[in-house]
């Protein structure tokens, strides 16, 4: 059958030439990607055969095995699970779709050094090609289920790679790993050691639901081995958290995450009962880049009775928690459960609602009891979560109660509506914000003026969502919030030095102007009236208290409205 020789895509070829000139100092991780990618086709074609009946493909012995050859130095990371067709070894292997990486791709151009270079790849799964760390060749020989012809890709990582259709390949995948040279200085980088593998499995791929087998290992009499099974494969979210150590509960994360980074938070739920569940959920360290995308793909993974049912379920989440990962495993649901079915179930709902409040606890206990982390967290995902104030009336409370917002009290300082109503002086009365782009334009606004030279605290907002949330939510604990610029704001109660009188006789001085002023901009503008909201600027647009803000007004004329 004829060979043919394709060329990677450019971004394909400049993440394989990182990784064959890789400075990363952590390569045990291919490992983990290759087991990582051999689960997930472990689970595919279990779906697969309860979905598809017309599929003739025997599940009963699914399993991860892994081979080494000293002589030859290569290390084998074989499955029998869904496999790749022709077309998809090219579309999956030849190209990078995974747009994560197209962002990390992007990022490392602009690390000039090999230390910010290591941190990136740190950062980002690589997936498959990490396998070009250690290997200077890599062989994989695929039979997609269900189809009679298997595919040979072959490359060195070096522009190229080759495929070639094989008649006689098993089903499932088989990665060839043709080793690296062996450094003799370092013998922790022996991927022919046994040793050496078991450690790499159990310390990343423990949780793994599938066997993990050593296989082809001699005996001590010359012949060959029982396979060992290397890894416990029990479900974390099914053990108490004593039992569990938090780096295997990161691992697990990384896996389902498809993150290489720490999450920030582990929160943990088993529920007994009439309807049983065990949820184990993460809260990511970083917001990913398309989280404000509309098809940004989200949810946790469910599980039936241990048995893994689909990703990205988001019925078990509401929309404004979508960068949570994790596994939710029900006792009660069938295996044939369709998305359909879960938007619809009344158990699901109610298991919605807990999961929500769960996660919003721990939200308010990094707030209380970890300073830094809940800073991290509001930073990445504080934008996302203020979605809820206008979408999950029922927690708005709980929303509220963990939202921090810049102030005008410090640059780099935050504060809670609790602090802020906490430390407002006598004789205020309302919780006054205004709402931006960015924190330059809204900290230059002339509408500040005033308050500033009254020292009143303004709450700065600058997502977008902020315009929306502010007006769904008008009060926190019976204290109006009230956008600065908007409405007739009275200030001058609190000031010494323009009182009432003082204002009746500016009135009638600038009567002229005022009118001839009305006059000019009579099409623009509903009034013009003398203010106390200004210093320094000689004007400034507002707002009747019910209409729109200029930046709402700009956000819905983008939206095409
Ligand atoms: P990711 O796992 O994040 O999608 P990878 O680079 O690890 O990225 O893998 C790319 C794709 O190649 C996978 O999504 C999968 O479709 C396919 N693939 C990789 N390994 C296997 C395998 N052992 N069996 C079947 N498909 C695989
Ligand atoms: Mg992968």
């Amino acid at each position: 059958m004829p060979t043919e020789t394709f060329e990677f895509q450019v971004e394909a070829r400049q993440l394989l030439q990182l990784m064959i000139h890789s400075v990363y100092s952590n390569k045990d991780v291919f490992l983990r990607e290759l087991v990582s990618n051999a689960s997930d086709a472990l689970d595919k074609l279990r779906l697969a055969v309860l979905r598809d009946d017309t599929l003739d493909a025997d599940v009963s012995d699914l399993h991860i095995e892994l081979e080494i050859d000293r002589e030859a130095r290569t290390l084998t990371v074989r499955d029998n699970g869904i496999g790749m067709s022709y077309d998809e070894v090219g579309q999956l292997i030849g190209t990078i779709a995974n747009s994560g990486t197209a962002a990390f791709l992007r990022e490392l151009k602009e690390a000039q050094d090999a230390a910010g270079a290591e941190g990136l790849i740190g950062q980002f799964g690589v997936g498959f090609y990490s396998g070009f760390m250690v290997a200077d060749e890599v062989t994989l020989l695929t039979r997609r289920a269900g189809e009679p012809q298997g595919t040979r890709w072959t490359s060195r990582g070096e522009g190229t790679y080759t495929l070639e259709r094989v008649d006689d390949a098993p089903r499932g995948t088989s990665v060839v790993l043709h080793l690296k040279p062996a450094d003799p200085d370092n013998q922790l980088h022996d991927y022919t050691s046994v040793w050496k593998i078991k450690e790499i499995v159990k310390r990343y791929s423990d949780f793994i639901t599938w066997p993990v087998k050593l296989v082809g290992e001699k005996d001590g009499d010359g012949g060959v081995a029982e396979p060992e099974t290397l890894n416990s494969m029990k479900a974390l979210w099914a053990r108490s958290r004593e039992e569990v150590s938090e780096e295997e509960y990161h691992e697990l994360y990384k896996h389902i995450g498809h993150d290489w980074r720490e999450p920030l938070e582990t929160v943990q739920l088993q529920a007994e009962g009439t309807f049983e569940y065990q949820a184990l959920l993460f809260l990511p360290s970083h917001a990913p880049h398309d989280l404000f995308n509309q098809n940004f793909r989200h949810g946790l993974q469910l599980y039936v009775k241990r048995v893994f049912i689909m990703d990205d379920c988001e019925a078990l989440l509401p929309p404004y928690l979508r960068f949570v990962k994790g596994v939710v495993d029900a006792q009660d649901l069938s295996l044939n459960v369709s998305r359909e079915i879960l938007q619809q179930d009344r158990h699901i709902r109610m298991m919605q609602r807990r999961l929500t409040k769960k996660v919003l606890a721990s939200v308010k206990s990094m707030l209380t009891g970890d300073a830094e982390r809940y800073a991290t967290f509001w930073r990445e995902f504080g934008a996302v979560l203020k979605e809820g104030l206008v979408t999950d009336p029922d927690n708005r409370d709980a929303l509220l109660a963990v939202a921090s917002f810049a102030t005008t009290r410090g640059e780099g300082e935050t504060v809670t509506l609790k602090q802020y109503v906490e430390r407002m002086p006598d004789g205020q009365d309302d919780i006054y914000y205004i709402t931006g782009e960015s924190r330059e334009s809204v900290d230059g606004s002339p509408h500040m003026e005033a308050f500033r030279e009254r020292g009143i605290e303004v709450l700065l907002l600058t997502d977008p969502v902020d315009e929306v949330w502010t007006d769904a939510v008008g009060e926190f604990e019976g204290k109006r919030l009230r956008s600065v610029a908007k409405g007739e704001i009275d200030l001058a109660a609190r000031e010494d030095d323009r009182g009432e009188d003082d204002r009746e006789k500016q009135a009638e001085a600038y009567a002229g102007l005022l009118g001839w002023m009305r006059e000019r901009l009579e099409e623009d503008v509903k009034e013009v009236r003398l203010s106390t909201r200004l210093t320094v600027s000689p004007a400034c647009l507002v707002a009747d208290a019910n209409d729109m803000t200029p930046a709402l007004e700009s956000m819905y004329r983008a939206m095409g409205q």
